[in-house]
C-alpha cells in the first residue's frame, strides 16, 4: 500500500511519481479487500503513512484481522502518542536514515529531520516495544561516505533488529537525478565491504537495484495495483476492487520477488 498522492518530503533521489491530484483515499476499503483476498502481509509506504488521515484506522483494521503490518516511514509525522499505537498495531516499523546529523538534513532537504528521527528511535528503543525496528538506508553516490557513521550510530541502540541498505533505484521520477545519485554495483559492494567483518546485534540486508526492482506489487490509495519493470517503468495490473483482481494476482505469482516472499516469516 503506497501513498502516491503526496509526501511530506521532496527528496531528490525519490522514485515515486507523486501526482498531487485531488483523490478519494480508499485505504480503509483497500485493507478490507486485502483481508477478503487473504493477504497475510501489508506494508504501508510512500514517504510517511503517519501523515495520512486514513492510515491509523486502516492499520488497526489490518492488525485486528491478523495481517502482518509493516510501516516504512521517514518518521516526520510520528507523534509522541503514536508510540503506544506502534507497539499495539505495527509489527514492523522501518525508519529511513541515510546519513547522520546536519548531512542527513541536507540529503533529504529538511532542517530538523535528524533531530526528529533520533528522538523517535531513542523513544522506541527506551520503551522496549513489541514492534520490530528496522532502518532503511538508500545508498547513493552522495552519501556513501556516511555509511560508516550510520553503522556506528545504529550500534548504540538495543532494539534495532535489521538494517536494510538499498542501492539507489533509477526508477521513474528518480531517472531525472540519475547522474547525481547513481552508484555502480562495484561502488555499492566496496562501500559496504567493511561490514563483512562486523558482528553487530542486528541483521544487515544489502539490496542491489537488480535484486529488488521487479516482483513487487504496489497498491495506491485509490486501489490501483501495479508493478514495475527492470527498466524502471510502472505497469498497471488492475484495480484491487475489480472482480477479476484475485485471479490476476494469482497469475502474477511467478513475478513475486523470491528475496521478499518469505522475508519476515
Ligand atoms: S524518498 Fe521517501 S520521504 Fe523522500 S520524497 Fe520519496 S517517499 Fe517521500
Amino acid at each position: 500500500m503506497t501513498y502516491n498522492q503526496s509526501c511530506n518530503l521532496s527528496c531528490d533521489f525519490c522514485y515515486v511519481n507523486f501526482h498531487h491530484k485531488k483523490i478519494q483515499d480508499k485505504t480503509y476499503e483497500i485493507i478490507k479487500k486485502a483481508i477478503l483476498l487473504n493477504f497475510d502481509v501489508i506494508t504501508f509506504g510512500g514517504g510517511d503513512a503517519f501523515s495520512k488521515k486514513s492510515f491509523r484506522n486502516s492499520c488497526i483494521l489490518a492488525k485486528e484481522n491478523n495481517l502482518f503490518t509493516q510501516v516504512d516511514t521517514n518518521g516526520i509525522a510520528i507523534r509522541l502518542n503514536d508510540h503506544d499505537f506502534i507497539d499495539k498495531y505495527v509489527d514492523l516499523i522501518g525508519i529511513s536514515l541515510d546519513s547522520i546529523g546536519e548531512e542527513y538534513n541536507e540529503f533529504r532537504k529538511s532542517k530538523k529531520l535528524f533531530t526528529k528521527v533520533n528522538s523517535v528511535l531513542k523513544t522506541l528503543d527506551k520503551n522496549n516495544i513489541n514492534t520490530k525496528l528496522k532502518i532503511n538506508t538508500i545508498l547513493t553516490k552522495q552519501n556513501k561516505n556516511a555509511i560508516y557513521d550510520i553503522y556506528n550510530y545504529l550500534k548504540s541502540f538495543n532494539s534495532i533488529e535489521r538494517w536494510s541498505i538499498y542501492q539507489f533505484f533509477p526508477l521513474s521520477a528518480a531517472k531525472r537525478k540519475r547522474e547525481t545519485f547513481e552508484i555502480s554495483n562495484e561502488g555499492f559492494d566496496e562501500t559496504l565491504f567493511f561490514l563483512n567483518d562486523e558482528k553487530p546485534n542486528f541483521k544487515i540486508e544489502k539490496f542491489k537495484f537488480s535484486d529488488r526492482v521487479s516482483g513487487y506489487i504496489f497498491c495506491d490509495e485509490e486501489g490501483i495495483l501495479y508493478t514495475n519493470s527492470l527498466e524502471g517503468n510502472y505497469i498497471v495490473i488492475c484495480s484491487i476492487f475489480d472482480t477479476e483482481a484475485e485471479k490476476k494476482l494469482l497469475n502474477l505469482h511467478e513475478l513475486i520477488n523470491p528475496k521478499t516472499e518469505n522475508r519476515y516469516s
